[in-house]
């Protein structure tokens, strides 16, 4: 029987581990399953520099900071499962958590820390050539190395910060990138919108939509439409990155728990606590708005200290012996 249950391992899990773990309650920590080559750690693992999380005034890069808080959570003697969760059962108390491959755990509480995962456009081929290794991705610090990417004319496509930062990245690699956004003004930062807007490898395609993208194995160019005239037109590319935003990791919650209009998990105003009593949320799973490492760490720590009370009110408190943190950082 565990107190606390986490599930994923960005900052926001992290942080909860770190918080739960100095208040005496053992967490178990879910931190999944490798995708790819990107081990866990959510969406900071294909960060390349952090320039905003405090604390770092020369920045990061997003790996190094994930493996910061996850050695300070093993510091602690958090216990940590690679594994994704396959289902939750919400119904009964304790509440059931189903891994992948492990035997099922049962917890008075559970902490939702999931995260977000790329969207992508929707247009014909795109999906198609973006699982068969045909130069579409949806993270260029990902694939953006690779020698199919190199001194080619490569598309990015999105007008918010991860878009920026994917041009930038690509800039190394690529013989130019194009920018392609659908509207006449970025979403992005200043900051970073002005980097790539003094970029000489850069060229910007305003009011720019993909209609569809071409080529049977591998990628030829892109169908763009002008979303002011309408007028569609070829370009042809050697690589399309989509960097058009996230979509939060509820899939395997099975609608047990109540979602906002945006399809985030709902929280209590001001609050981590989800329509169940004792599952709380924490991080970008429940957050549209923010979307920020150190936001997402805040409510990590919210929903531990959350997780606490409620144990605390209940009087419910498993005394769990966890192996000292060297044994720890070693499993
Ligand atoms: P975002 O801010 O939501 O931006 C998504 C962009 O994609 C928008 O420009 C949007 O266009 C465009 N878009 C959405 N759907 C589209 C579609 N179907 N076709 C074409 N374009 C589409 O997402 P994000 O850039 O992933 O950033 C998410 C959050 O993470 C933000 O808060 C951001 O500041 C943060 N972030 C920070 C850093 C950093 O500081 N290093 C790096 C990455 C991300 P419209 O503008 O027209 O809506």
């Amino acid at each position: 029987m565990e107190n606390v249950v986490i599930i994923g391992s960005g900052p926001a899990a992290w942080t909860a581990a770190i918080y739960a773990a100095r208040a005496s309650l053992a967490p178990l920590v879910f931190e999944g399953e490798p995708q790819g080559i990107v081990l866990p750690g959510g969406q900071l693992m294909t960060t390349t520099e952090v320039e905003n999380y405090p604390g770092f005034p020369e920045g990061v890069t997003g790996p190094e900071l994930m493996e910061r808080m996850k050695a300070q959570a093993l510091r602690f003697g958090v216990r940590v499962v690679p594994e994704d969760v396959k289902s939750l059962a919400l119904g009964d108390r304790p509440f059931t958590v189903t891994p992948n491959y492990s035997a099922p755990v049962q917890s008075h509480t559970v902490i939702v820390a999931t995260g977000a995962y790329a969207k992508w456009i929707g247009v014909p081929n795109e999906e198609r050539l973006a699982q068969g290794g045909g130069g579409v991705s949806a993270c260029a610090v990902c694939d953006g190395a690779l020698p199919f990417y190199r001194n080619k004319v490569l598309a990015v496509v999105g007008g918010g910060d991860t878009a920026m930062e994917e041009t930038l990245y690509l800039t190394k690699f690529a013989k130019q990138v194009l920018l392609l956004h659908r509207r006449d003004s970025f979403r992005a930062s200043k900051v970073m919108a002005q980097r790539v807007l003094d970029c000489p490898k850069v060229r910007v395609l305003w009011n720019t939509r993909v209609v569809e993208v071409l080529g049977e194995h591998a990628i030829r160019a892109l169908r763009v439409a002008d979303t002011v005239s309408g007028a569609e037109r070829e370009l042809e590319v050697g690589g399309l990155f989509v960097a058009i935003g996230h979509t939060p990791s509820t899939g395997f919650l099975g609608g047990q728990l109540r979602l906002n209009d945006a399809g985030y998990l709902w929280v209590k105003p001001g609050r981590m606590a989800t329509s169940v009593e004792g599952v709380f949320a924490a991080g970008d799973v429940t957050d549209d708005y923010y979307r920020q490492a150190v936001t997402a760490a805040g409510s990590g720590c919210q929903a531990a200290l959350e997780a606490e009370r409620f144990l605390a009110h209940r009087g419910l408190h498993e005394t769990i012996v966890v192996a000292p943190p060297a044994a720890a950082a070693a499993h």
